[in-house]
């Protein structure tokens, strides 16, 4: 269903600890499972994380080590911590995708951005159009490009668009700096090659 696009990830063990760190990209966010099995319990977590817009990172849900610290084995320089911790670590990803796909409770649309939305639809589908959008298509849109940002021009111009990284100065400074370039979003044809579905 949520298509994660694998970043980067990091593993390694000693006599002491073992741990998983695994970062994906989903719906144009950056998310972290972060796994750490301590020789004990209570120095071991198992964490999902979600990159801010500081750059820092916010937890977005976690697994009580008591669930899944007595059922791994105790730690050795050979313990294989992808093996071990990766469907942990799937679980924790599965479950920050919910989150991150759950509508924001908080949006409210200005009067000049329904206009706005009036006027894509207009201008998209004709000026009596019509267009019913379903509860797949909001999820594939949620999961393929950046998020959407609106943007309110001085100058009456309202910009929807879902081609910017949130970090991107476009977005940061509310449209009155160009985008830096780097905006990327791989295309949904080839995100779903590399994940060999
Ligand atoms: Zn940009």
């Amino acid at each position: 269903m949520t298509v994660m696009i694998e970043r980067d990830e990091a593993a390694g063990a000693t006599a002491n600890r073992y741990h998983y760190t695994r970062t994906v990209e989903i719906a144009g966010r950056t998310v972290q499972a972060r796994v750490e099995r301590d020789f004990y319990i209570n120095q071991s977590l198992a964490v999902a994380e979600v990159l801010n817009d500081q750059m820092t990172w916010t937890k977005l849900a976690a697994e009580a080590p008591g669930n899944w610290w007595h059922d791994t084995p105790t730690p050795r320089h050979d313990v294989h911590a992808v093996t071990v911790l990766g469907p942990l670590t799937e679980q924790l990803l599965r479950r920050a995708a919910e989150i991150l796909a759950a509508p924001p409770t908080t949006v409210t649309v200005s009067p000049h951005v329904h206009g706005a939305i009036s006027a894509l639809l207009a201008t998209s589908y004709g000026f009596d159009a019509e267009h019913r959008i379903d509860p797949d298509e909001i999820a594939w849109a949620y999961s393929h490009g950046g998020a959407l940002h609106i943007i309110e021009h001085p100058d009456g111009s309202v910009t929807f668009t879902k081609a910017h990284r949130d970090d991107c100065p476009f977005i940061t400074s509310a449209g009155t700096q160009d985008c830096d370039e780097d905006c990327y979003f791989e295309h949904p044809a080839d995100a779903k090659l590399q994940l060999g579905e």
